[in-house]
């Protein structure tokens, strides 16, 4: 029985205001509606039943149908289906041997368990400092970058909603206000594992709306192998659960955008570069667009839904690797002109350097300048330092050392890491450059041991992870109980 029907079923029991015996077994429990012992459908589909002894129930259809019986052949019970024996002394059943017609199991209701509370709620969006404190809780530095997504997520979300109370008005014929809003996608620029997928993902979960994230390199043009522009759209939907109003109030994050720059030289089309960018152009702006209903594939058989792209917030993400450059290179030949000129190499050692980056450095990276323009908001992340790494090590709400000390205090274990042992792994993580995503990486690395040798002695109080332990220069503190 799906969900549905168990809704009705409670509806109906309550309009009825019956017990909710099980059919044909009579235990007292609410959460089982009776079924026709004849037809075998359930009180929410055959309506009220009729009691008769043994704890059998009938359908009114079904009785009806053995009083027709009765009249027309006399007392012929045995017509009627799944009811041969009826006209027989329950005694005598037993002795039969009848193969009882099996008695489907009872129905369940499906109990509705109570969503979890989102920490906001989109109708009613927080101020954009409400919204960056809680970005706080789970994303380590990049202060700007939280920011401005927290204001560009405010402003997207009043927008969405003078938009709709616009419309509104339009509809009842009022006078209704010329000023539209108009929408601001977000590019975001910052090396890898810095906190790009993080940030949405977290945004998305604070708000609680729908997040759909796409890689650009597995885009291509309609007609060429690989994903189609809308198969985007099509994730969306399929994270609201196919609910196209859902949905379209959802972000899409499209991760490593910058794969898809022009491409220099090329003689061919550019069906993976320039094209994608093209015909991401109408997503971006806001169109109606057709997907299909449960897969991300069309053909004849599946159903499909008209998602309008106009409410959606697109973030597009990308590391930018040779932008340093250009920026660098722009940012050296304006500043030695004149006789203001500056050092020439001022700004080679910058680690912020990504934050001077203009639409002009974009647009030389590859990008067009139509695809720019639909994106408004720059937001830049910085490269994780040493102290950053340290404190996404300890600090965020689900910090990656917070999950293996309560591992371990499992097993009533207490695990402590020495400060210069967290300086370590930073350092370690940097070499790396893979950004925070090394860390977990490295921590699984040495922790392998512990966790293997811990639980092996139930003595064992104490685990200090030194700096000579991860230097393989020596072994980690163990501390005994009591
Ligand atoms: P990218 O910038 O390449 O998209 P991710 O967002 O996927 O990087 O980061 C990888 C992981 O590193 C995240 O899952 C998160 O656990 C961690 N991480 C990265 N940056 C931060 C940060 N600023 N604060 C907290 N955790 C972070």
């Amino acid at each position: 029985m799906d969900e549905k029907d168990a809704n009705i079923t409670e509806e109906t029991k309550a309009e009825n205001g019956q017990s909710g015996n099980g059919g044909g077994r009579g235990d007292d429990n609410d959460a089982y509606e009776k079924i026709c012992y004849s037809c075998r459908r359930t009180e929410s589909k055959a309506g009220p039943m009729i009691n008769l002894p043994g704890g059998m129930c009938l359908c009114h259809d079904c009785m009806q149908k053995a009083f027709d019986t009765v009249l027309q052949n006399g007392f012929d019970f045995s017509k009627i289906q799944n009811m041969p024996f009826m006209n027989m002394n329950l005694s005598d059943i037993s002795k039969l041997n009848i193969p009882q017609p099996e008695i489907p199991q009872k129905q369940r209701i499906k109990k509705k368990t109570p969503k979890e509370q989102p920490a906001f709620d989109i109708r009613d969006i927080p101020a954009p400092h409400r919204i960056k404190a809680s970005l706080d809780q789970y994303v380590i530095g990049q202060e700007q970058a939280k920011k401005v997504i927290s204001v560009a997520v405010y402003n997207h979300y009043k927008r969405v909603f003078a938009e709709q109370s616009r419309q509104a008005e339009e509809n009842a014929s009022a006078a209704a206000d010329d000023v539209i809003i108009e929408k601001s996608n977000i590019l975001m620029i910052g090396p890898t594992g810095s906190g790009k997928t993080y940030l949405v993902k977290t945004l998305a979960r604070l708000l609680d709306v729908p997040l759909a994230i796409a890689d650009a390199t597995s885009l291509t043009e309609a007609g060429y192998i690989g994903d189609d522009i809308e198969s985007v759209i099509s994730k969306l939907l399929a994270a609201a659960d196919n609910d196209v109003e859902r949905a379209e109030h959802g972000i899409v994050f499209i991760d490593e955008i910058d794969k898809i720059a022009k491409k220099k030289d090329m003689n061919s089309r550019d069906v993976s570069g320039e094209s994608v960018q093209q015909e991401l152009l109408k997503l971006l702006e806001g169109s109606m667009v057709e997907v299909p209903v449960g897969t991300n594939q069309k053909n004849a058989l599946s159903p499909m839904a008209t998602v309008n792209t106009d409410q959606i917030l697109f973030i597009c993400g990308g590391a930018f690797p040779d932008l340093e450059r250009i920026v660098k290179e722009r940012l050296n030949k304006t500043s030695s002109i004149g006789y203001r000129a500056e050092l020439r190499d001022r700004y080679d050692d910058d680690p912020d350097i990504l934050s001077h980056a203009t639409n002009a450095d974009l647009r030389a990276f590859g990008m067009i300048p139509e695809f720019l323009g639909r994106l408004p908001i720059l937001v830049t992340l910085r490269k994780l330092t040493e102290p950053m790494l340290v404190k996404i090590l300890k600090e965020p709400k689900n910090a990656i050392l917070k999950q293996y000390i309560k591992l371990l205090a499992l097993d009533e274990v207490k695990l402590v890491f020495e400060d210069d042992a967290l300086e370590w792994i930073a350092a370690e993580a940097i070499k790396r450059e893979t950004g925070a995503r090394a860390l977990r990486a490295i921590m699984e690395e040495f922790m392998l041991d512990i966790m293997f040798e811990v639980p092996k002695d139930p003595n064992i109080g104490t685990v200090v992870i030194t700096r000579s332990y991860l230097e393989k220069s020596g072994g980690p503190r163990i501390e005994m109980r009591g």
